[in-house]
C-alpha cells in the first residue's frame, strides 16, 4: 500500500470516478488537486467545492504538473499530454480503482470483459441479495469504487465492474476472484488500434493474484484459453466456464443441465432452461455468476434461485412489449458488433433490426451470417448509416436508411409481421444523436409504447 498522508496528488479528469478518488484521498490525508482539460460538469464542481478540494478546468496549470503522482479517471487516455508528462518524468500514474484498492478491506470480486460486465456484476449482486450475504457493488457501474471504500470491511464482499481503461494503470490491484467474460474488439482507438494491446489490458485483472485467489475465464475464448493454458507459479487457481465443453474445473453444460465442478466434486446445479435471461450470452453470464458465487461461499440453493429470478439490466436485450403480435426489444447498450451478434443469435423468429449511430471503426460484415439467418429488414440510423448500407444492404431482403429513431420505429412497425420481432441493437455509440445510450433506449421504449 502507498502512504498518501500529506502527499501532493494530482487527479486528472473530474468525471465521477476522478472526483470520487479526490474525495477519498483527501479523506485519507492527501493534499489533492483536481485538473480537467475540459469543462467540469456543474454537479461535479459542486461536490469539489463542498469538499473544499481545489480544482481547475479547461486546461492544466503548472500545479497540475507538480504532483508526487497522478490518479486518472478512466475517461482520460494514456496519450493525454499531462499523463505523458508524469510518465516521462518518472512519476507514477494510477487508475482510480488502483488508488481505491489501497484502502479496501473487503475481498474483491472483479468482473471484466468486452461485453456482459454490467449484467454479470448485477447478477452477482442479486445472488448475494438472495443469499443474504453482505456485499457492495461498484466500479464502472454508476457508483465509483472510491465512493464505497468507507463501507468496505472484511466481512463485506466488494463486487466490482472493471473496464480495460481502469485496468490500464493498476499496480497492486488484487482481486480475490477475477472474472474475464470474453475479449472481442472494442475501444481499439484507445489501444493504438491493436487488439492485442486491448486484450492484454483486460488480462491485467489477474496479474497480481496469488495462491489462494481464483481466476475465472471463458473457456471458449481462444485468446483467454491460450493465455491461461500455462498456470503462473504462485498465481491464482484457475477456473473456467463453457456451454460447449465439459471443463476440468468450473461451470459447464451437459445435455441441457448446468454443473459446477471443483477438484473434489461435480454437482448438478439446475437445468439450463430455468435461467431467467434469454440468449446464449446470458447463459454464459449465468455460468460465470454461478461459478464465482460458489467460490465465494454461496450455497447452491441461493445460486439456483438467483439464476432463475434475475430480471436483467435495463437497455440490455430488454423486452419492451408486444404490439400487434410483434415483440419489441431494446438493446441500446449493444455498442459493439459482438453484442449485436449475440442478440440476433437469441432469436428464433425473423427480426427487423435497427442498427447505427456513431461508428467506432466497426466491421459490420461480421454480422452477415446471423443477418442472413434471422434478419428480415435493416433500418440504418445515424452517422454510420452509409457504411452500414455499403456493408450490409445486399445481405437482407429490405434495407432503408432512416433519418431519426422515430422514423426507424414507425418504419419497423409497418414492416414487421405478426410473430416477428423488432430489435434496437445499434452496434454503435449513441453520441451522434443522443446524450447517452440510456437516452437512446428510453426514446425507443417511449416510441414503442406510443405505437
Ligand atoms: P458491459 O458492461 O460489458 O458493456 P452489459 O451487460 O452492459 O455489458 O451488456 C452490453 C451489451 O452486450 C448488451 O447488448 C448485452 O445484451 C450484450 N451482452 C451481455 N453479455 C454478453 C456476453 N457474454 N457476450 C456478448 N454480448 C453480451
Amino acid at each position: 500500500m502507498i502512504s498518501v498522508e500529506n502527499r501532493d496528488i494530482v487527479i486528472i479528469g473530474a468525471a465521477k470516478s476522478g472526483v470520487a478518488a479526490a474525495r477519498m484521498l483527501q479523506h485519507k490525508g492527501a493534499c489533492v488537486f483536481v485538473t480537467d482539460a475540459g469543462e467540469i460538469n456543474p454537479s461535479m464542481r459542486r461536490i469539489l467545492s463542498d469538499a473544499c478540494i481545489p480544482y481547475e478546468e479547461k486546461g492544466h496549470s503548472n500545479q497540475a504538473e507538480s504532483g508526487g503522482f497522478a490518479v486518472i479517471s478512466p475517461g482520460v487516455p494514456t496519450e493525454a499530454g499531462l499523463v505523458q508528462h508524469y510518465l516521462n518524468s518518472g512519476k507514477k500514474v494510477y487508475s482510480e480503482i488502483e488508488a481505491a484498492s489501497w484502502f479496501c478491506e473487503s475481498p474483491i470480486l472483479a468482473v471484466t470483459g468486452s461485453n456482459g460486465k454490467t449484467t454479470t456484476a448485477n447478477w452477482l449482486a442479486h445472488t448475494y441479495k438472495v443469499a443474504g450475504k453482505e456485499h457492495l457493488l461498484a466500479g464502472n457501474i454508476g457508483v465509483a469504487f472510491s465512493d464505497v471504500i468507507s463501507q468496505a470491511d472484511p466481512l463485506t464482499d466488494m463486487i466490482l465492474e472493471v473496464s480495460s481503461f481502469q485496468l490500464d494503470h493498476i499496480s497492486s490491484f488484487q482481486p480475490k476472484i477475477s472474472i474475464i467474460l470474453n475479449i472481442t474488439p472494442d475501444h481499439l482507438n484507445r489501444y493504438g488500434n491493436k487488439f492485442e494491446n486491448y486484450a492484454n489490458s483486460k488480462l491485467r485483472i489477474a496479474e497480481n493474484q496469488q495462491t489462494g485467489d481464483s481466476a475465472i475465464y471463458w473457456h471458449d475464448d481462444a485468446f483467454l484459453k491460450s493465455h491461461f493454458s500455462v498456470p503462473r507459479q504462485g498465481g491464482p487457481e484457475l477456473f473456467s466456464f463453457s456451454d460447449t465443453t465439459e471443463v476440468d474445473k468450473g461451470a459447464f453444460v451437459r445435455n441441457g443441465k448446468i454443473y459446477l465442478k471443483t477438484e473434489k466434486e461435480e454437482t448438478f446445479l439446475m437445468n439450463e432452461n430455468e435461467i431467467s435471461l434469454p440468449g446464449r450470452h446470458n447463459l454464459l453470464n449465468g455460468l460465470a455468476t454461478a461459478l464465482s458465487s460458489r467460490l465465494s461461499g454461496i450455497k447452491d440453493e441461493a445460486i439456483r434461485e438467483s439464476l432463475s429470478t434475475f430480471k436483467g439490466v435495463e437497455h440490455r436485450f430488454e423486452f419492451v412489449g408486444k404490439k400487434k403480435g410483434v415483440r419489441y426489444y431494446n438493446d441500446s447498450k449493444a455498442t459493439n458488433v459482438n453484442a449485436v451478434w449475440y442478440a440476433l443469435k437469441s432469436f428464433t423468429d425473423p427480426v427487423v433490426l435497427i442498427l447505427g449511430g456513431q461508428d467506432k471503426g466497426n466491421d459490420y460484415t461480421d454480422l452477415i451470417e446471423p443477418i442472413r439467418e434471422k434478419v428480415y429488414a435493416i433500418l440504418a440510423i445515424g452517422e454510420a448509416s452509409q457504411k452500414i448500407q455499403d456493408q450490409l444492404k445486399n445481405a437482407v431482403p429490405n434495407f432503408k436508411v432512416c433519418t431519426s429513431l422515430e422514423e426507424a420505429v414507425t418504419t419497423a412497425s409497418g414492416l414487421a409481421k405478426e410473430g416477428q420481432a423488432v430489435l434496437l441493437s445499434p452496434a454503435c455509440a449513441s453520441f451522434d444523436m443522443f446524450e447517452s445510450y440510456e437516452a437512446r433506449g428510453n426514446l425507443f421504449k417511449l416510441l414503442v409504447n406510443n405505437l
